[in-house]
């Protein structure tokens, strides 16, 4: 079959091939970007979605507007709210995941050739999303505080990108959290330069002991002439779970109008039933006992695996505690002539079961061989400790 040029931008990731092998018997996984499903509010989804078809069936099952269900509109905004946002609810547009807001965005603003500066190490299916439209993708180095700000700006400067995509708080796969500081540096060089910021944050919800600082999109209200410059994407997918498809856009009314537009031409709306569901359930007024449940267990797996790989793994590995998210980012080191090659590793760890990401993929430009990805969110503690014990034999 002849397939469509835009194609030719992006391949299948090389993640995929080690995804295949996560069937070995025993293997225990630090390589998803799941949440536990052990940790679903199954008892309240099950009352959300009964009383989403009991109350209001028409809704639930029928098609609906591409914008999102209205009463869901309406719960997103006051959640918006508790963290801060001011939108109204005809601010915001449902997206099927924030994995459909960010498709739309490389579809409305992403022409072949243009340049976007995202993060190097950055979430995968971003890079490979902006680039099946075109884009050339720019790395922005990235530290423990986030992106590095003054190499930022003079990216930008250099190269006018259509936009900047950040994950500002506990990054996929950074774990890197953006300082106050920096998250102010940021929306000043935007309305300093006219550059569009994408603020993606499916993880501001999962921190452990202290909250974030406001995301980009709250201190917006800090910087005069940034509000319109910035796209908030979130999502419901890693506090309640993925498989609603709830995300959600809040941006420039033009940006959304035209986003709703190419909305309808791919999935009509996001499914009314899914829509329901989420609305009865922040409504039902369970999501703060959620919140605090998932935080609590998270906390505990990150406390262990940060310790397990500080007694298993030594001064060979790298890597700073993470204070929320899914995720440890990690460097080997090479020290005491150990492996320094993180898919060297990954397969020596598959044959000692255990598996983790290698990181490289990751980057947009220049990946750092020696990184890698690990995952606490889905073993328990006795299994993180393990498994951890499991990767220094492998090293
Ligand atoms: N952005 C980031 C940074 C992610 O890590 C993920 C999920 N892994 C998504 C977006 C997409 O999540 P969803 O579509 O489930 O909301």
């Amino acid at each position: 079959m002849q397939f469509a040029s835009r194609l030719d931008n992006v391949e299948t990731s090389a993640i995929r091939e080690l995804f295949k092998l996560l069937g070995k018997p025993g293997i225990i996984s630090f390589a998803g970007g799941f949440p536990d499903s052990a940790m679903f509010d199954v008892e309240g989804l099950k009352e959300a979605s009964a009383k989403a078809l009991a109350e209001e069936p028409g809704g639930a099952l029928q098609y609906g507007a591409t914008e999102g269900y209205e009463p869901l509109r309406t719960q997103l905004s006051a959640f918006m709210k508790t963290k801060g946002v001011d939108v109204e609810p005809g601010g915001l547009i449902v997206t099927t995941g924030s994995q459909q807001a960010l498709d739309l965005i490389g579809k409305t603003l992403v022409s072949p050739g243009d340049k976007v500066i995202v993060e190097g190490p950055t979430f995968l299916a971003t890079i490979q999303c902006f680039r099946l439209y075109g884009a050339q993708l720019i790395s922005a180095p990235v530290d423990a505080d986030g992106v590095k700000t003054d190499e930022l700006e003079a990216l930008i400067a250099e190269h006018k990108p259509k936009f900047v995509y950040l994950i500002p708080t506990f990054g996929n796969p950074s774990g890197a959290m953006l300082s106050l500081a920096r998250r102010r540096k940021v929306l000043e060089m935007a309305v300093k330069h006219g550059t569009v910021i994408v603020e993606d944050d499916p993880y501001g919800d999962l921190y452990f002991d202290k909250a974030p600082p406001p995301s980009l999109m709250s201190l917006t209200k800090e910087v005069p002439g940034s509000r319109e410059l910035v796209v908030h994407c979130g999502s419901l997918s890693k506090v309640l779970s993925p498989g609603l498809r709830i995300g959600w856009m809040i941006g420039d009314a033009e940006l959304l109008a035209k986003a709703t537009m190419c909305k309808q031409f791919s999935d009509a709306h996001t499914s009314t039933f899914a829509q329901a569901t989420a609305a009865q359930y922040l409504k039902s007024g369970r999501m703060p006992a959620t919140l605090a449940h998932v935080r609590k267990v998270y906390a505990e797996r990150a406390e262990a695996m940060g310790a397990a790989l500080r007694k298993e793994l030594g001064d060979a590995i790298s890597f700073a505690q993470p204070g929320g998210g899914l995720f440890f980012w990690a460097r080997l080191t090479g020290a005491n002539g150990k492996v320094a090659d993180a898919n060297e590793l990954a397969r020596r760890a598959i044959e000692k079961l255990v598996a983790f990401v290698p990181g490289a993929p990751f980057y947009a430009e220049k990946p750092d061989a020696a990184t890698l990805r690990l995952s606490f969110a889905t073993a328990n503690v006795e299994k993180i400790q393990e498994g951890i014990a499991r990767l220094g034999a492998a090293l």
